[in-house]
């Protein structure tokens, strides 16, 4: 019997609204490159400084559109999303007020922040006052909390839209909304921002669009589309984003330097397709969740549940079968697929950590790939992939071994 076959019957009816989306935000991107007016003159190499670099100022201006802001900084020299988070919570000064509304971050921000680790530079040496908000008995934002914890000594607020290794359903669009309503009410100058890693284009709007001043995310997942070798973004208010910018270069030059390297045109491009790629993703992600609820595990989202991210955990409850699911992962890629994924303790990571990605691109994860932190309940989490027909093939091999 193949499980996989059976279980696309069932989710032909969620594909329908991923669709939907793509169709829809498709056409919100190709809107922006024809008023940006991307041309062939754009994809020009540049070096040095980067000085009046056409194709780094219509890239930025695609994305400003897109997102809705006043400006963006989309750079190759922002290494990774943590990167990009990073530049956004380094506007804060000593003695400012950072209130993370959606619990504890993800694992590597925890030592940008400093409540794990013991670098010097963590926000909380440097004398940022940060305090943790949980998330309520459901796993929801906490609304009434957020309004009593506001004052007007809070400089920023965070939320992080997709999980990360916890067991907990992604903040929506519409909740995001909600929380930075409540948020401004209370203290109209607050900075609100959004880690968007594995959001972009899941929905149809974006964080920018409701009420988020700052957005951050990598472009080694949705919005590189597969195609971007590296990089990172910010969006937001045009102060903030020079401000970010003057922390990545230097105070005064900012965001007026940073060379491309011939790095516009795939940037560009994976912008381009990315929202076809996380529709592709998407349908993966549906499908592994139903063939896996069908096989008896637990699994979030449900296939039925609408998405506000393109990661699908999965309860394995063994650490055996976390082995064999990565490793079939990884033997059904395109690359790298002699090698066999063991457990290992990564940088910005305490428990050890499996991933398995035979990937285009180091670490890219709009690629098909899946990881997991060994530690009890043992989930697995699963994303990415560029082609539905691959993430197929690679589920089907995963059941075969389980
Ligand atoms: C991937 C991710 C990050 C950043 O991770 P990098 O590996 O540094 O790009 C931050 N937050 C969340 C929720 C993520 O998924």
């Amino acid at each position: 019997m193949n499980y996989v076959e059976t279980a696309k019957d069932k989710v032909k009816i969620y594909w329908q609204q991923v669709e939907k989306t793509v169709k829809y935000n498709q056409a919100k991107v190709l809107k922006a490159f024809q008023k940006a007016e991307v041309g062939s003159h754009c994809f020009t190499d540049s070096t040095g400084y980067g000085y009046h670099d056409l194709g780094r100022d219509c890239l930025e201006k695609v994305f400003a559109l897109v997102f809705n802001t006043e400006a963006a900084l989309v750079r190759p020299q922002i290494v990774s999303g943590t990167h990009a988070i990073n530049l956004c919570l380094s506007i804060l000064k000593p003695g400012e007020q950072l209130l993370s509304l959606s619990g504890t971050p993800y694992d590597t921000l925890q030592q940008v922040i400093g409540t794990r680790g013991n670098s010097v530079n963590s926000l909380i040496k440097r004398g940022i006052v940060y305090r943790e908000l949980p998330l309520n008995d459901e796993n929801r934002l906490d609304y009434d909390s957020i309004r009593n914890m506001i004052n007007d000594k809070t400089k920023m607020v965070m939320i992080q839209r997709s999980p990360g290794y916890s067991w907990r359903p992604a903040i929506s669009i519409d909740e995001i909304e909600e929380a930075f309503s409540i948020v401004k009410t209370v203290n109209p100058n607050c900075i609100c921002f959004v880690d968007n890693c594995y959001g972009e284009f899941v929905e149809n709007r974006e964080p920018s669009e409701v009420g988020a001043n700052l957005t951050a995310g990598s472009l080694i997942k949705n919005p590189g589309g597969g195609l971007a070798p590296s990089g990172g973004y910010i969006v937001g208010d045009q102060d903030l984003i020079e401000q970010c910018g003057e922390y990545l270069t230097a105070p005064g030059v900012g965001i007026q330097i940073g060379p491309t390297f011939n790095m516009v045109r795939p940037l560009l491009h994976g912008f381009f397709i990315a929202p076809h790629i996380v529709g592709q993703a998407l349908r993966g992600a549906i499908l592994a969740s139903q063939v896996f609820m069908d096989l008896g595990y637990r699994v979030l989202p449900l296939p039925s549940h609408p998405r506000t991210d393109i990661i699908q955990a999965i309860e394995l409850g063994e650490k055996e079968k976390i082995l064999i699911f990565c490793r079939e992962i990884q033997k059904a890629s395109p690359v790298d697929s002699i090698y066999t994924p063991i457990p290992d303790q990564m940088p910005g990571y305490d428990d050890e950590i499996i991933m398995a990605g035979g990937t285009f691109i180091q670490g890219s994860s709009i690629e098909l790939t899946a990881d997991a932190p060994l530690r009890k309940p043992y989930i697995v989490y699963l994303q990415g992939g560029m082609g539905i027909e691959h993430i197929e093939i690679a589920l089907e091999a995963v059941i075969q071994a389980l």
